[in-house]
């Protein structure tokens, strides 16, 4: 995608506060358990080889990915740290992954037989993690003496396979209600109870179990979206220190009018003026991931709440001011303006989903600016 670097909207990446909440977090882990930062989706959208370099700085030990492309891509950026493909791998690509020294994910034994059927040598045993599904119903190893065989199978076929890890993944880890989180840890030390031998990393904690679950840890953390400073029970439960947000996003008034009362704005013209208003455009759309379903929401001008009204199109919107204002005015759409400020929560609050979404979601024709990378 072409990047808009001749337009105002840009979104802004502060390391200072990636490696604040990665610290944070690394300094709550006991002496032998190690973080990994999980920077799939282009690092919840804050640019991947960026946000490893900052993650790493901070104290990450490796690194998270969904799909294998995520993980090449940071080889090839130079980082040598463990990478993990979350996500399912076709055996076709298990040499490719053993090949760059990065470890898949194995959800099935029919997953193994085919690797170890394959005709092709690998340069290092491929590395695997074994998935457990003890409730998330997504991807793993459903029954403990089928995972225990794989484990066994994959000693047997040293040549070619290495257990590096086992782990599972939490449905509810974000909720108060912790009745199916302890249902899903009473089935996962089943599974470890069947094993004679544990991998090197056992692994269990997304962002909300390690914030609010610490004790089921294992060794190794996967920590997400913490790193970005968002919340991720949104504001249902309280962070125990300070996340900070790491992105902003801003644009700049590039059309100011007064429209009279009984004249409509946009699309459908679903907007009609009661009164002569003032209104601003900004060059910023649904192309660029700033959702349609956000008309009605508002940006910060001068520290100021400005209703976005009419339907937002695919690279323009339009807000009401409270006054006429020059064109080239700062626009915040998501950070802090005067006393006020927007957070990704909040966008996704508006928008009926969480803040997760909102930062994937941007677009590659938005900038990333970042600051404080030293
Ligand atoms: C995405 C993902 C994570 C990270 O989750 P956060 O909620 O962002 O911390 C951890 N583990 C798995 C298996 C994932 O898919």
């Amino acid at each position: 995608m072409v990047v808009g670097v001749n337009r105002p909207s840009r979104l802004i990446i502060d390391a200072s506060a990636i490696r604040h909440n990665v610290s944070e977090e690394v300094q709550r882990l006991d002496q032998k358990s190690e973080l990994f930062a999980v920077i799939k989706a282009n690092g919840y959208g804050h640019g991947i080889r960026k946000i490893a370099q900052f993650t790493k700085e901070a104290g990450a030990t490796g690194f998270c990915v969904a799909i294998l492309d995520e993980a090449l891509d940071l080889r090839e950026a130079g980082f040598t740290e463990p990478i993990l493909v979350l996500g399912i791998t076709d055996p076709d690509s298990a040499k490719l992954a053993a090949d760059n020294d990065v470890s898949l994910t194995v959800g099935d034994q029919e997953w193994l037989n085919q690797v170890s059927q394959q005709s092709v040598t690998f340069s290092n045993p491929l590395k695997v993690h074994l998935a457990i599904d003890t409730g998330m119903g997504r991807i793993g190893f459903q029954n403990s003496e089928e995972f225990a065989k794989a484990a066994d199978f994959m000693r047997e076929h040293s040549e070619k396979l290495d257990f590096e890890g086992m782990f599972t993944h939490f449905a509810t880890a974000d909720e108060k209600n912790t009745d199916y989180f302890n249902l899903q840890t009473s089935r996962f030390k089943e599974f470890l109870n069947a094993l004679s031998e544990k991998p090197k990393y056992v692994h269990v904690s997304n962002t909300a179990t390690s914030l609010w679950h610490a004790a089921c840890n294992g060794n190794m953390i996967r920590f997400g979206v913490g790193i970005y400073g968002m919340n991720p029970s949104g504001r249902a439960i309280e962070s125990p220190y300070e996340l900070k947000p790491a992105m902003r996003l801003e644009s700049k008034l590039v059309f100011v009018k007064k429209i009279k009362a009984g004249r409509s704005v946009s699309y459908g013209a679903t907007y009609t003026a009661k009164e002569d208003e003032w209104i601003g455009t900004i060059p910023i759309g649904y192309a660029d991931g700033y959702e349609r379903r956000l008309q009605g929401f508002y940006v910060l001008i001068d520290g100021q709440k400005c209703e976005i009204v009419g339907r937002i199109c695919m690279d323009q919107m339009m807000v009401r001011l409270p006054k006429e204002m020059p064109v080239g005015t700062k626009v915040v759409l998501a950070g802090q303006s005067g006393s006020e400020s927007i957070s990704m929560t909040n966008i996704a609050d508006y928008a009926a989903t969480i803040n997760y979404e909102i930062t994937c979601g941007f677009t590659d024709r938005l900038p990333r600016i970042y600051e404080n990378e030293q």
